[in-house]
């Protein structure tokens, strides 16, 4: 059996090696036995069911929450030459009913199924009609009613155990403390099942926090401009009207930013999300409404403008960045009205009681994460119980070390302030009668007459702000639930305001500051194979496009970035590449060896053209159009032209690779230089003669192919 999995690793998946406790679960699954995988984002899971599925008989049903992610796998093991299917609402009845017959006829080796569907007695019956190799559930934390992504039909998933209780079951997800883990296993009738926990550490995840000081937008605006100007990313904002804000900022600022939440309608949703999947570089602003189930492996960043509700969300939000291994980055600003809108939220919650508790521990352990002074990625491992030995060297704190003062009498000052005004406002106006503003408000209470007014001078606004954000985060000071945002002294404060306990808060820094290290693994590409680069990404979307799937299907990132280094030039040298198995070596390999040979040669014999005129051919070569080409290279079509012209003139390229025109036409064009051209064959006499309907470009290309008669 072990030959099995590992001969269909190699051979379809085209892994040389199975990672952590993939074999092992891969083993127990096969062997027909149940497991519960916790495994972060990006460590590996669906090979865990979908290698079983294919070693064991009959098909393996797999429940899945999303349809964005299902139609990804399966258009994926497509790809992969696997037999896979997926029902959902999206299909027709005609469609569904087929795929039906293929799961009772056998010829399914996998098919996703969304819960609700699978649920129904009708689908149920034909199950038992069916070959089944095993269940898998995925996202089985969706079965957990305190986690933020509960879904009730996930609770009657149980009914599988109880009908098929001789097919094995495998429960996976990346998001899972001990609570959680629990649940799993106890809602889904999982007692026997082995438990596979691997590490939660992302390492290629550089975290980053920083305070907002009013200018968040500048700053996440300096931040994908410095550091992901053309990469894919996440934006997460609490409210809808702060996704469109930013969304329209950004673009304005020109780059490709989508809005996406719940109040857009489903056709623009769907049509920003296709966008994110197949273009390269467009940055989705987005609420939490968007991400689960996106399994687009290059996202290089993922950015908060708000704080998320607990650390869960965190780590799973944050951890839709850099799936396919290569550095990213989670950044996250965060400030004073975050805190004390989300204590106020959860304060009026409807949720009862017992609920309330956990949300409250949940959100106070976030406040704690981003006022940390240690490790972020060693906190962030602790509260998943797992351990890191060492600080990372990849997140904010390791790389600029927080500064810290001792803020006993400046908090005691504003502890004062709190009391002196009867705990009855907020920290507007708290800090005004600090700082010892003239103000009518003031003076109407009479607040200009009490000892704490005024003792404040020696701070300015925002660096109260950040004091009192960081005694509420510290829960030193709580925010009332009626809604006003007035702050009230808790049992927590007394040894401080009574000076018995010393009290140091972090000293603020400007901007999350980046990881110097592996970072831009694209742009450490030696120029001389940026060409390379560029010719192979554009030759993977051209052939995205033509069976409609997300480039990254056709391959990853990770698998280009191997051709760009270790330049292929057979068949057998191709099929070693990591991540191209059996089918994709047939259908790809041509074409991708074409271009790195192509570079080879013009590497070794670079006399025919100057450098840029080849760029522009290689990019040519590999799909681009003229004006797509002019695009990618910041050069103006007209730039392009004349490398185009050149190269026809050269008979390095035909006149009908370059422009889109019919014999006749060409013909025709070619006749009007010859008839009515004037000597040195201008241009404009004949845009014009044609009335402009051909443009500049065009006739330039061909004026170039033509023979000049001796
Ligand atoms: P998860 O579902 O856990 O987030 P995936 O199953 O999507 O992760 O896997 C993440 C990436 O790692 C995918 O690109 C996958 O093809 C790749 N991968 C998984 N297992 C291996 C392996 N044994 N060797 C190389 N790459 C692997
Ligand atoms: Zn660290």
């Amino acid at each position: 059996m072990e030959n099995k999995a590992l001969h269909i690793l190699n051979s379809t998946f085209g892994y040389s090696e199975f990672r952590q406790h993939q074999q092992s679960i891969i083993e127990q699954v096969i062997n027909g036995n149940d497991a519960v995988v916790l495994m972060p984002t990006g460590g590996g899971k669906s090979l865990c069911y979908q290698i079983p599925a294919m070693a064991r008989k009959g098909v393996g049903i797999i429940i899945s929450p999303l349809i964005a992610l299902m139609q990804d796998q399966v258009a994926a093991l497509q790809q992969l030459g696997v037999s896979a299917a997926f029902l959902n609402s999206t299909l027709d009845e005609v469609t569904s009913s087929e795929i039906e017959q293929q799961l009772l006829r056998g010829e399914l080796d996998m098919l996703y199924v969304a819960p609700e569907r699978l649920m129904t007695g009708r689908f149920l019956n034909l199950l038992e009609n069916a070959p089944i190799a095993l269940f898998a559930i995925d996202e089985a934390h969706c079965v957990s009613q305190w986690g933020h992504d509960f879904r009730p039909e996930y609770i009657q998933l149980s009914v599988l155990h109880e009908r098929f209780p001789h097919i094995p079951r495998i429960a996976l997800t990346a998001t899972a403390d001990e609570p959680t883990r629990k649940e799993i296993i106890q809602r889904l009738a999982l007692e026997n099942a082995e438990m596979f926990v691997s590490g939660f550490d992302r390492p290629n995840i550089c975290y980053r926090i920083a305070q907002n000081q009013g200018n968040a937008k500048d700053q996440l605006l300096r931040f994908i401009l410095n550091e992901h100007e053309s990469d894919a990313g996440i934006v997460y904002c609490l409210s809808r009207k702060k996704v469109e804000q930013t969304a329209a900022w950004l673009s304005a600022k020109g780059l490709n930013a989508l809005p996406y939440h719940a109040g857009l309608s489903a056709q623009v949703r769907q049509q920003h999300q296709h966008r994110f999947l197949t273009e390269d570089s467009i940055i989705i602003v987005a609420t939490i409404a968007f991400g689960m189930g996106i399994d687009k492996p290059d996202v290089r960043f993922v950015a908060h403008l708000n704080l998320p509700k607990s650390i869960e969300a965190y780590y799973q939000e944050t951890g839709r960045a850099g799936r396919d291994g290569l550095p990213s980055d989670a950044w996250m600003m965060y400030g004073l009205q975050d805190v004390i809108m989300l204590k106020q939220m959860m304060g009026n919650s409807e949720a009862d009681e017992a609920h309330k508790r956990v949300e409250h521990h949940k959100l106070e352990s976030m406040l704690g994460f981003t006022e940390i002074t240690t490790c972020r990625r060693q906190a962030l491992l602790k509260y998943f119980d797992d351990h890191l030995e060492e600080p990372c060297g990849n997140c904010d704190t390791c790389l600029t070390p927080v500064e810290t003062w001792d803020a006993t009498i400046v908090a005691q000052k504003a502890l004062s302030c709190v009391y002196k005004t009867n705990q009855r406002f907020g920290v507007t106006y708290l800090i005004d009668v600090l700082l010892g503003k003239d103000m009518a408000r003031i003076k109407q209470f009479g607040h200009d007459q009490i000892s704490v007014y005024g003792i404040g001078k020696e701070q300015d606004k925002k660096q109260w702000s950040s004091i009192f954000r960081q005694l509420i985060a510290r829960n030193l000071l709580s925010v009332d639930i009626e809604g006003h945002g007035n702050l009230r002294l808790t049992e927590q404060c007394r040894p401080v305001l009574r000076g018995e306990e010393t009290l140091h808060l972090r000293k603020e820094t400007k901007q999350a500051k980046s990881s110097q290290r592996g970072r831009k693994s694209f742009n450490n590409v030696k120029d001389a194979d940026k060409a390379l680069w560029e010719a192979l990404r554009t030759c993977r979307k051209a052939l995205a496009e033509e069976s409609d799937v997300p480039p990254y299907v056709i391959f990853h990132d990770a698998t280009l970035m191997e051709m760009v280094e270790r330049q292929p030039q057979t068949h057998d040298q191709f099929s070693k590449m990591s991540g191209v198995g059996e089918k994709k070596l047939e259908a790809y390999a041509d074409q991708f060896l074409d271009i790195i040979k192509h570079h080879i040669d013009t590497a070794a014999n670079p006399t025919s053209s100057s450098d840029t005129v080849e760029e522009t051919l290689q990019l040519l070569r590999a799909g681009m159009k003229a004006d797509e080409i002019a695009a990618h290279r910041n050069l103006t079509a007209t730039t392009i032209y004349g490398h185009l012209a050149k190269a026809i003139e050269l008979s390095e390229v035909e006149l009908q690779q370059v422009v889109d025109l019919s014999k006749n036409e060409i013909k025709v064009i070619q006749n009007a230089f010859l008839n009515f051209g004037d000597e040195d064959k201008k241009l404009k006499p004949i845009y014009d003669a044609f009335e402009g309907a051909f443009d500049y470009g065009l006739l330039q290309c061909v004026r170039a192919s033509i023979d000049i008669p001796m």
